[in-house]
């Protein structure tokens, strides 16, 4: 790791799709540095958005927790800037690192 932070948790949840939605009033550093983190964590270089419907490059770190579930673990997941600030529910593709803040 480039920089140890212990805001930041294990990779799960790898080849899984999990329905989520966003965190918005995650503090925690900011988006693009999440998404360093992101790819530290997994060894994912070049991330595309993990939102299923989109393709596009992720530059920015979401922060989202599964949807209807008691589980309020925030997830970092790799997203483009469109999908970041999404509020519906969404299918978003693992590797997501967790986030303890
Ligand atoms: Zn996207």
């Amino acid at each position: 790791m480039t920089y140890n932070d212990s805001k930041f948790g294990e990779v799960i949840e790898s080849g899984k799709i999990l329905l989520v939605k966003n965190v918005m009033s995650a503090s925690v550093l900011d988006p693009r540095r999440r998404l360093d983190y992101w790819k530290e964590a997994t060894g994912v270089s070049n991330p595309v958005c993990a939102h299923e419907i989109c393709n596009r490059p992720a530059t920015h770190g979401g922060i989202a927790v599964r949807a209807f579930s008691r589980d309020r673990q925030k997830l970092v997941y790799p997203a483009c800037e469109t999908c970041v600030r999404r509020t519906e529910m969404l299918y978003v593709s693992g590797p997501f690192v967790e986030l303890n803040d």
